[in-house]
């Protein structure tokens, strides 16, 4: 920094200061509230070991500081492993060395630090068995990303929570690519537990508290949209500025990476690449464009601005956005979707790295999928071919090093054999295993199968579990006091958690030794059925992994389509031949006067009723599978028969209830192989589960009686051994399960 020249040339310096009034003391760089909490927290622990340890002293000499590392080890748990790794035990060290350094003014002796650090890599290490395993690092590749949009837009079987569920989806598509294009770490977009906590800190030092911080995630403020001329093409261009960096708190705004996504790509590439096809109805569906109302209103301004030509000025409109969002966040929890109860919370960074992680898992990926293997992915592809400064802008890196030391990674550019024997190079090996191909397995098990559920529900420790859950449950019924009633809620959901990590790790384990045997594909089919109601996600399905423009007349169906969902409440769905029109049944009553629950029987039987006074037989049926009307019994025989000739279409017996409709009937496994029946008995279609399941039981038990354990269901006319087995194989096959509330009879 210079002094002004106006100072020294004109200034007098005439004031005295008292030299009294300073010390000699050295300031330190102050510690990160955070970190701050994190020395009490572990000179907590401390203190309590010493007590409960007669013979130990504090400051620790060797015995004790070895002693409280085995303490250690033994009473956390492993985040990879059930045990702690060497490296977890050896940060407990640094930390409280640390804490016993900043907050007691104890510095640790050389020859302690170094012969603890031993004693955990060798003798600790033994002892209690201490875990090597490091977690597996994949590189978030584009092939990968189709692999997670394909699942996420044209298979998936999660339905989200919310009063607007498939916001979330396309929020969680549009955070996907900012990621993977920004290289952005999880807590910049979404807001991060450290940084909230480290606020609440900051707040807490200061005179006034009322003051709350408003969300420190990405907001609209953080946003700039324009529609500009590129290349001779008018496009519109977002522009992101990544405020949340790490310590970004030391940063200026010039030091802050900015990020510029465009609309139209120099490749044809799948439509769910392109981030502005779910922001832009995102951001319309909350109101967010001061000048605009809907996406159409926008598309048709680009494309009046196209037709008249390119001028003079390269950014030919700015979008602004209302004042009144610039703070709400962009990416929201499942209950603020509605940008109307937005607090201003937004989304937090461990909710999506799990929801990540979990649609990795649906997608077929083993590991873990996170913001950090598209961070690392987008490091790596940019380390060649770009200068260091660059590199280190887009990272938002502070450190040169910092990008050899943790994301370079260890498979080397070089091609080791072609350089050797001199002849032209591959890449294309390398990215299949920087990239997360090697760790994808399309068919990899989802669920237990049933025969390994049952073994698992048989466990010792899991019936202790589930009684212990069932317990609770009714203890909370029983009392009355409030707090009381918390605890026992915390109680459950811990016992909770402790069973579903049982079955993950069963699953786990599974999925290693997977051994070929039934796998049940109850997930992978459900999309299929939930489409036929949906008619946005259905044509969403069909255009989005399609190489089209945003503009084009299939990219605006899609930006509709997506607006749409983002305002669409969960509501009762109608397959088409059942749709009430304008809101109202046939029988011209207005079906939101019924129950929403009633609302679908009600319309089912109008339907059902008329049809069957207007035809020949007073009959009527409708089939699920087509969507479709019958008012004459012979034809509809014909129909049933029609299925039954093709019957690897029917392999799953249940009934699927969607948003309070049926979206495709139950049929019983064993009548539909009785010929003897005639076709429409065959394909009965049962629309209440538990009089299905009764249905379906009695034939096992006569069964049972009878020592025939005979799948007749005719796409599969298996014999199996016992009552048990063929239960198991109607289950993985059929989907032959007991309704809610009830439980799997237990015989053999
Ligand atoms: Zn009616
Ligand atoms: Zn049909
Ligand atoms: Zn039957
Ligand atoms: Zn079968």
């Amino acid at each position: 920094m210079t002094i002004p020249v106006a100072i020294m040339r004109g200034g007098k310096f005439h004031k005295k200061v008292i030299l009294a009034e300073h010390d000699g003391l050295t300031i330190q760089r102050p510690v990160l509230p955070e970190t701050e909490q994190e020395y009490k927290d572990v000179l907590r622990i401390f203190d309590q070991f010493v007590e409960d340890h007669p013979g130990t002293v504090t400051p620790p000499d060797i015995q004790t500081f070895k002693a409280f590392m085995e303490y250690i080890s033994i009473n956390i748990e492993g985040r990879i492993e059930e045990r702690p790794t060497v490296g977890t035990v050896d940060r407990w060290r640094r930390c409280l060395q640390s804490a016993l350094r900043q907050q007691r003014g104890f510095i640790t002796p050389g020859h302690v630090k170094t012969t603890v650090q031993q004693y955990i890599k060798t003798v600790l290490k033994q002892k209690i068995s201490l875990s090597e395993a490091q977690r597996e690092k994949g590189g978030l590749s584009p092939n990968d990303l189709a692999i997670l949009m394909t699942q996420l837009w044209c298979q998936d079987s999660l339905e989200y929570r919310g009063r607007y569920p498939d916001r979330t989806r396309i929020q969680l598509s549009a955070a996907l690519l900012l990621y993977c294009f920004t290289s952005a770490r999880a807590g910049e977009v979404h807001e991060s537990t450290r940084r909230r906590k480290r606020a609440q800190l900051r707040m807490e030092n200061m005179p006034d508290k009322s003051q709350s911080p408003r969300a420190l995630a990405a907001c609209y403020k953080h946003f700039q949209l324009t529609l500009e001329w590129v290349d001779g093409d008018l496009m519109f261009v977002l522009q992101y500025q990544r405020k949340f960096v790490k310590r970004g708190e030391e940063r200026t705004e010039w030091d802050l990476p900015v990020h510029l996504f465009y609309e139209v790509y120099s490749e044809k590439l799948p439509l769910f690449f392109n981030l502005l096809v779910f922001f832009l109805p995102m951001a319309s569906a909350d109101g967010a464009f001061r000048d605009y109302d809907r996406v159409t209103d926008i598309i048709d301004e680009a494309e009046t601005i196209a037709r008249i030509g390119p001028t003079e000025a390269k950014i030919a409109r700015t979008i602004y956005f209302k004042e009144s969002v610039l703070e709400t966040p962009v990416f929201r929890q499942y209950t603020e979707c509605d940008v109307n109860e937005s607090t201003g919370k937004s989304r937090g960074a461990d909710a999506f790295s799990k929801q990540c992680v979990n649609l990795g898992h649906r997608s077929g990926f083993r590991i873990n999928i996170n913001a950090g293997a598209s961070r690392r992915w987008a490091l790596q592809e940019a380390d060649p071919g770009h200068s260091q400064t660059a590199r280190m802008k887009f990272a938002g890196h502070f450190d040169a090093n910092t990008f050899s030391k943790w994301y370079a990674h260890p498979i080397s550019d070089v091609d080791g054999l072609a350089t050797f024997l001199n002849i032209p190079g591959r890449t294309a090996h390398i990215k299949n295993h920087r990239s997360m191909a090697v760790h994808y397995d399309p068919h990899m098990l989802q669920s237990l199968p049933a025969k390994q559920m049952f073994e698992f529900e048989a466990r010792d420790d899991i019936r202790k579990l589930t009684a212990d859950i069932k317990n609770s449950r009714v203890e909370f019924l029983r009392e009355n006091d409030d707090s009381k009633k918390q605890l026992l809620l915390n109680r459950r959901r811990q016992l909770e958690t402790q069973k579903s990590r049982a079955y993950h790790n069963e699953l786990a384990r599974l999925r290693k030794a997977d051994t070929g045997g039934p796998k049940n594909k109850f997930q992978e089919t459900l999309f299929h059925y939930h489409r036929r109601v949906m008619p946005e996600r259905h044509s969403l399905a069909e255009i989005l992994p399609t190489s089209v423009e945003l503009r084009s007349s299939d990219g605006r169906k899609a930006l509709y389509a997506l607006e749409a969902l983002c305002l669409q409440e969960r509501r009762v769905v109608y397959q088409s031949a059942l749709a009430p029109k304008e809101g109202k049944c046939v029988c011209g009553e207005k079906v939101s006067w019924y129950q929403p629950h009633k609302q679908w029987p009600h319309v089912f039987k109008c339907y059902g009723g008329i049809l069957a006074r207007m035809g020949p037989d007073c009959f009527a049926k409708y089939c699920f599978e087509c969507d479709f009307w019958c008012n004459e019994r012979a034809k509809w025989s014909a129909h049933c028969q029609e299925h039954l000739d093709k019957p690897e279409e029917l392999l799953r017996c249940d009934l699927i209830m969607f948003h309070n409709a049926p979206v495709k009937a139950a049929f019983c496994p064993f009548c539909m192989g009785d010929s003897s029946l005639g076709p429409i008995r065959q394909m009965k279609q049962f629309l209440h589960s538990p009089t299905w399941w009764k249905h379906v039981e009695s034939h096992l038990e006569q069964k049972s009686r009878a020592k025939d354990f005979h799948c007749c269901h005719p796409a599969c006319d298996i014999q199996l051994d016992s009552a048990k087995a063929l239960r198991f194989h109607l289950e993985d096959v059929h989907y032959y399960k007991p309704p809610r509330g009830r439980k799997r009879p237990s015989e053999d």
